[in-house]
């Protein structure tokens, strides 16, 4: 996938600089401009590292589920990364697990399926475990895992209630592991670039955010089925894909909303929409004034956008949050900019955030608290919607 990537780079201008820790730098330098981040979360890249890494020094992955994100993004991304190897899979699927075991040369061994999956904490090759499996089953693997004594990496939405999502970060802090939560995005070129840009006032004084995520549900593709589900899916389009648009509006602000308002409609008779939610359209009022309007949906094509308005000018990010092909424009009076960044396997750079988090005992940019906030946040853009009430945080 990536080299396809890179040729589709060619025709743009590439910024040669190496390393993860050097993205805020090198966009840094393109736009010209000073960066302060105003929260943790946001910040552009790991902090420094207190001690060096030692050099070569992998630690070995389990992914527990061979689903579609699982067998096409995340398990061919390890051969990008530095810190971090496949060393075991988990699935219910023996079969299809040897197929990918060999095509990735791991030993048929390190297989387990959900009824052995406990007995991965005899296997000392397995440090983290990858829970990419559907989200109301991420509460229970997770706390399994952590039991087992594993580091913990886990898909978002985090789980389906806050409930879940405390008692994924009370296992892994008895059990004195990390717990991470997989939102890419923050780990990715373009956007950690619209940050630096939106918070470092190149734009002027920002007023407002832009954000939709939305994709047609296909109840013909398996990986759409559970999605349908609301005990396997915890929500519909806001759980799956809105949680881009309030990530977006989030780290863009570096702020927490304050006030929200919401409303959902579900086209009635769609059989895809019995249980959970087509369409929800919500409003973020930050602590600074910005307001962030978000759409969320499982009706509309294809859609992963971020706009963000100050008072001098706009950034648009489209595609903002894809797998690859970002594009990044800021708009003027007096025309547009288009800022050329070196694309880069965000998955890659996440899993070896968190082994480099492990590494080096540092908590990781995205922990268990950071996913336990968008599902609170999540839980109260619905009550806004039913109670047609802007409410509080
Ligand atoms: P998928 O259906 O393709 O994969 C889920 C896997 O879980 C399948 O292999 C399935 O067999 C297995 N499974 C185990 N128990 C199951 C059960 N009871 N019911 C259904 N499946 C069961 O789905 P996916 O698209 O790969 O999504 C998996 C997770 O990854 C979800 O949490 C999703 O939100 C997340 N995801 C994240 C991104 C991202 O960009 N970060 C993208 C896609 C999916």
């Amino acid at each position: 996938m990536f080299d396809l990537l890179k040729s589709e780079l060619t025709r743009r201008t590439i910024l040669h600089k190496a390393g993860f820790g050097l993205i805020a730098l090198s966009t840094f330098g393109a736009v010209g401009t000073i960066f302060k981040p105003t929260r943790t979360l946001a910040q552009a890249g790991p902090a420094p590292a207190k001690e060096p890494l030692p050099p070569e020094k992998k630690l070995g992955w389990a992914v527990v589920g061979l689903g579609k994100f699982a067998t096409q993004q995340i398990i061919p991304s390890f051969g990008e990364c530095k810190r971090s190897k496949l060393v075991a899979l988990v699935s219910g699927d023996r079969t299809k697990a040897e197929r990918y075991a060999q095509q990735y040369g791991v030993n048929p061994k390190n297989i387990y399926n959900y009824q052995n999956y406990d007995s991965i904490r005899d296997n000392p090759e397995v440090d983290v475990i990858y829970v990419i499996l559907p989200n109301g089953l991420h509460a229970e693997y997770s706390i399994r895992g952590a039991q087992a004594g594993k580091h913990i990496m886990c898909e978002k939405p985090m789980a389906n209630t806050v409930e879940e999502c405390q008692a994924m970060i009370n296992a892994a802090k008895k059990s004195d592991r990390k717990l991470m939560i997989a939102y890419r995005c923050q780990y990715e070129p373009y956007n950690l670039t619209a940050i630096q840009i939106a918070q470092s006032g190149k734009l002027g004084k920002l007023k407002a955010i832009a954000s939709d995520h939305g994709r047609n549900l296909d109840l013909k593709d398996p990986a759409d089925r559970w999605r349908a589900n609301k005990k396997l899916a915890g929500g519909g389009s806001l759980y799956d894909i809105g949680i881009y648009s309030l990530q977006a509006a989030r780290y863009i602000t570096g702020e927490e909303p304050q006030e929200i308002s919401a409303m959902m409609y579900s086209t009635p008779g769609d059989p895809r929409f019995r249980e959970v939610e087509e369409n929800v359209n919500f409003v973020l009022r930050f602590p600074s004034g910005v307001l962030s309007n978000c759409t969320s949906s499982y009706g509309y094509s294809d859609t992963k956008r971020i706009q963000v308005f100050g008072s001098d000018a706009t950034l648009e990010l489209d595609p903002a949050t894809d797998y690859y092909q970002h594009r990044l424009t800021i708009k003027r009076k007096n025309g547009n900019e288009e800022q050329n960044i070196e694309e880069k396997n965000q998955f890659a750079l996440e899993i070896d955030h968190l082994s480099e988090s492990i590494m080096q005992n540092k908590q990781p940019k995205t922990p268990g608290e950071e996913g336990l906030q968008d599902v609170r946040l999540m839980q109260l853009i619905y009550e806004a919607a039913r109670t047609g009430k802007t409410i509080k945080v």
